[in-house]
């Protein structure tokens, strides 16, 4: 394993990275399956996987010699040229989805952006006038100016100027509140299949209905976020099948490039036959090295043996942190679906991610009062018990 004696990397990270994220004192020098290892040799159980990106785990072998593979080809061609990495994964893609085409970009927020220009452009070029986008309050879609006018969080608005016009917030499973803002003006409902980052706050089935219904009765179309919850992490590929939510465009990124930068956007083909050359485009965005990667990981968790895997870790964890919750008064309820789980909690989730870490274990926040846990899509039983026994040791060492 590679030694580092760096011990100054936070400091020198905070002379020369912009101090957007709080990051701790800790050194990572390899990743190998659910685990990372640190400059002293001490090992990590990673339930954060790169904030869902790496579903596979650290160094698949099978995706590290995809990666490598390509690499001996051609890294990058632009979007000038038809390349089989491309081709070859938006051919899988489709073929695990309902969808008729696939436009690929490099990240999350400009697979949403996209979604946006490309809903509206729809009904520009069906001499239809409608822009409106209805978005939730609480949703993060993403920091470009678009999909954060779609973010419901007014707290990264501001300060920003102006941002795009025609987006709309209502709550959460608000069916009775979305039903008042959406209409014939309506261009898009926006919507993620469980909200990450907001709070892992599953849809509900009435809200998942009523937005169909709704996209029925006026036409509009439904954007499906999917980008944290899609590609197997809710037990199903996409988070659509498990809500029942039927979309016309979903955005995926985060573990769709298995580490690499890499973002896709699914049209349905009536979305993609009123789009012309020039509509939109991208320059990195499918790169040949990610698409690769990303056919890999694609292979592995659509199949319905490996999903059917996920669920059952799901059922383990969850089972496991409700003994968790019995056990310690500060612990509220589980939240989330699949391998996108939280727990509630009334102390200060920054203290227990901490906690945890000096127990080797790696997990995040989402909003302002829940545990996540995403571990790797192919964690093991074994690293769920070993993860559960690291949660208990850290709760038995908070402070009453
Ligand atoms: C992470 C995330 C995004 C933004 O993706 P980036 O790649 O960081 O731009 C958008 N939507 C959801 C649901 C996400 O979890």
């Amino acid at each position: 394993m590679v030694q580092s004696l760096n011990r100054n990397l936070l400091a020198e990270d905070k002379a020369v990275i912009a101090p957007f994220c709080c990051k701790p004192d800790v050194s990572f020098v390899e990743g190998k399956g659910s685990y990372l290892f640190d400059a002293d040799g001490k090992k990590y159980l990673d339930f954060v996987s790169g904030i869902a990106v790496n579903a596979l785990g650290h160094q698949h072998p099978a995706v590290v010699k995809a990666m490598q593979d390509q690499i001996g080809k051609f890294v990058h061609l632009s979007n000038l040229y038809p390349n089989y990495p491309q081709i070859d994964f938006a051919k899988k893609l489709l073929s695990v989805t309902h969808f008729g085409k696939v436009f690929f970009c490099n990240s999350g927020t400009e697979a949403n952006e996209g979604a946006i220009k490309l809903a509206r452009k729809y009904f520009d070029r069906k001499g239809d006038e409608r822009t409106q986008i209805v978005a939730f309050n609480g949703s993060f879609h993403g920091r470009t100016l678009a999909s954060l006018a779609a973010t419901g969080q007014p707290a990264l608005w501001h300060g920003f100027g102006e941002l795009p016009r025609g987006f709309l917030h209502v709550d959460w499973n608000d069916v009775e509140g979305l039903k008042k803002v959406v209409n014939a003006k309506t261009c898009a409902i926006m919507l993620e299949s469980l909200a990450g980052e907001g709070g892992v706050m599953r849809l509900s089935p009435e809200m998942a209905e009523t937005v169909n219904a709704l996209h029925k009765e006026f036409g509009c179309l439904v954007i499906v976020d999917e980008i944290q919850a899609g590609m197997g992490r809710l037990g199903t590929f996409l988070g659509e099948e498990r809500t029942g939510l039927k979309a016309d465009l979903v955005t995926l990124a985060k573990a769709i490039g298995a580490g690499l930068p890499l973002g896709a956007i699914l049209m349905t083909q009536e979305i993609a036959d009123n789009l012309k050359p020039g509509d939109h485009g991208t320059t990195f965005g499918g790169n040949p090295v990610a698409c690769a990667a990303g056919l890999v990981v694609t292979n592995v968790v659509s199949d319905p043996k490996f999903l059917a895997e996920v669920q059952t870790r799901s059922e383990e964890l969850q089972a496991g942190l409700k003994s968790l919750i019995q056990k310690y008064s500060f612990l509220g309820e589980i939240r989330g679906d699949g391998l996108l789980l939280g727990v509630t909690t009334t102390k200060p989730v920054s203290d227990l991610v901490v906690l945890a870490r000096k127990e080797g274990l790696l997990i995040h926040r989402a909003g302002t009062n829940v545990i996540r846990l995403l571990p790797p899509l192919n964690v093991t039983s074994a690293e769920i018990v070993e993860a559960l026994e690291k949660l208990d040791r850290t709760f038995s060492k908070v402070p009453a």
